[in-house]
């Protein structure tokens, strides 16, 4: 699976040592309110699973299923909430997880529906960030890592539901992108 990479961005124990930091700011931001997490499926599952256990305060979990790609690598501009029912966040202290904020489309998104379900705040946590002019104005409150504007695979992140279970983050190689050339 590695040899499918053209570059490794962050090996694991680099992830692991950032993730430390993100955890140690989360725990004292949130000392004094009651947290309940968002994470973001399936994207954000190993991120949040490393994460959260690094965050020592009592919290809730909740996950939403959301797609925008359809197995491409790049958005359609339009998200599917594969949920029915929302969870019930209504006076709730909210961070969203999610694995990347590119376009910031499924961000803002996710974040506009929440907010109609009356929390008493929300923040976004993201791994990774791309550095670009996005398609809708999100700002992430928590940033594991800025990346420039490729298309990374691992630690969660997929192409066509591959690679999700790679424990480092790369860029994938060209050929490998159907379409490309
Ligand atoms: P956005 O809505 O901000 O364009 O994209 C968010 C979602 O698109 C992410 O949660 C992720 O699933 C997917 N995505 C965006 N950029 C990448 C990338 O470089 N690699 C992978 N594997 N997924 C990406
Ligand atoms: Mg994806």
């Amino acid at each position: 699976m590695q040899d499918d990479l053209a570059r490794v961005l962050f090996d694991e124990a680099t992830i692991l040592r950032r993730l430390d930091q993100i955890a140690a700011e989360i725990s004292r931001d949130y000392r004094e309110r009651e947290l309940t997490v968002i994470a973001i499926l399936n994207g954000s599952l190993i991120f949040m699973a490393d994460l959260l256990r690094r965050i020592p305060l009592p919290l809730k979990l909740d996950c939403l299923s959301v797609a925008s790609y359809h197995g491409g690598v790049e958005t359609t501009g339009e998200l599917i909430f594969r949920q029915v029912a929302l969870p019930d966040i209504a006076g709730r202290h909210i961070l969203i997880l999610d694995d990347i904020l590119d376009s910031g489309i499924t961000l803002s998104a996710v974040r506009q529906k929440l907010e109609t379900a009356g929390p008493a705040s929300i923040r976004v946590c993201v791994l990774l960030q791309k550095k670009k002019l996005r398609r809708r104005t999100v700002d992430a409150d928590y940033v594991g890592f800025e990346i420039e504007d490729e298309f990374v695979v691992g630690y969660g992140l997929d192409y066509a539901e591959r690679y999700r279970n790679l424990p480092c983050i790369g860029v994938l190689r060209k050929e490998l992108i159907t379409g490309s050339s």
